[in-house]
């Protein structure tokens, strides 16, 4: 069989979403299980996190993927409601909505009794600066005013644009805003950071943190390893090694013919390519490890296949390859072709067979 297999490691993920309850000790947990649980899968990775307080998605079907697999734990959307429909649908289910624009409110509002009899929160998202969704600050304070005199739970929501960068100027103007806002609207509850503002602003974590990456075993920082942090990768992505060439001085490899090779070579061909979710792109040179040692590619990644620089290593057909995992981090993997480790575990393709550890 072709081997190309996703593994998830679910006590790595349990060790993750402790860091995160050692690092906001009073703060109640919103595990980020958007886009598939970050391409981990939703079944395998919800029955690790179920320590968690509570799930936050970006959509309706998410949601009611969780809710099909019977897990009753409180749920944001995120990006709340896209219709009336789904307004209804939300609090059938269960499930507690961001509102970040007027349309939204009204809906809640038509639906307010329903709404308030489920006892569910309503998330309001304040924009701050970064200017996708929310309140502005002129504007938010009487809508959660409203909101609070109609009888409902507020939690005042805001999403940093900049939390992975030390000194960004506009982390201080979206702090300031957000805590301003908090201060006009007391009581009130408050939630504002990622994984990287987890790591980052202890005094930012309030009632709920979200953090995202950070379970995942990335980084949410492109100085700082997962090591660094004391977090443990979650995925390992192997292939195998499905053939094996000796070439000639001169002789060139893949699509393209991109590669020449300036000596005798070994070349092994690896079961997978970007039909996998591997990336083709590259902007350094990238590399995967078989037997502990790390070895370069060498040519172009293909649909299905790769090939690799094997020349004087002791490698056999059928020897495993990691393309990321504990010993090649994604995020370097993303790095090596100008991208980011949440999108390659995002954007993994369902081919590769996927298990649990
Ligand atoms: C995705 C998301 C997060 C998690 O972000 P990470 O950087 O992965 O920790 C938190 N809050 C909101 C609103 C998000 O959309």
């Amino acid at each position: 069989m072709r081997q190309a297999t996703v593994i998830i490691n679910q006590a790595a993920l349990q060790y993750n979403l402790n860091r995160v309850k050692q690092l906001a000790p009073k703060s109640k947990i919103v595990s980020m299980v958007k886009a598939n649980a970050y391409g981990h899968g939703i079944e395998n990775s919800l029955s690790a996190l179920a320590a968690t307080d509570a799930f936050g998605v970006a959509c309706l079907q998410e949601a009611l993927e969780i809710r099909a697999l019977g897990f009753k734990q409180p749920i944001t959307l995120i990006e709340g409601v896209f219709s009336e429909a789904e307004m209804l649908i939300a609090v059938e289910q269960n499930l507690e909505c961001m509102i970040h624009q007027q349309q939204q409110l009204d809906w809640l509002l038509q639906h307010q009794t329903a709404y308030q009899a489920q006892k569910l929160k309503v998330w309001i998202k304040l924009n701050s600066g970064m200017n996708r969704l929310g309140f502005k600050i002129d504007e938010i304070i009487s809508v959660i005013q409203n909101l609070k005199a109609a009888g409902f739970e507020c939690v005042l929501a805001m999403h940093f644009a900049n939390a992975d960068c030390d000194e960004h100027p506009l982390n201080e103007q979206q702090k300031q805003q957000f805590l301003q806002v908090r201060d006009a609207c007391m009581p009130i509850l408050a939630s504002c950071c990622n994984s990287a503002a987890i790591l980052k602003w202890p005094e930012l974590h309030f009632d709920y943190v979200r953090p995202g990456v950070m379970l995942y075993g990335a980084s949410p920082f492109a100085d700082r390893s997962v090591h660094e942090l004391d977090l443990k990768p979650v995925m390992t992505f192997n292939a195998a090694i499905m053939a094996l060439n000796h070439i000639q001085t001169g002789e060139k490899v893949g699509y393209g013919s991109m590669v020449t090779a300036e000596k005798e070579m070994d070349i092994a061909v690896v079961s997978i390519g970007y039909g996998d979710g591997y990336p083709r792109a590259y902007i350094q040179p990238n590399s995967v490890v078989v037997n502990q040692k790390t070895l370069p590619l060498f040519g172009r990644v293909s649909m299905d296949m790769m090939t690799i620089d094997v020349t004087n290593q002791n490698v056999k057909l059928n020897d495993t390859v990691e393309l990321w995992g504990e010993q090649r981090l994604v995020d370097d993997v993303a790095k090596a072709s100008g991208t980011i480790g949440y999108e390659l575990l995002c954007r993994l393709s369902n081919r590769p067979s996927r298990q649990i550890k």
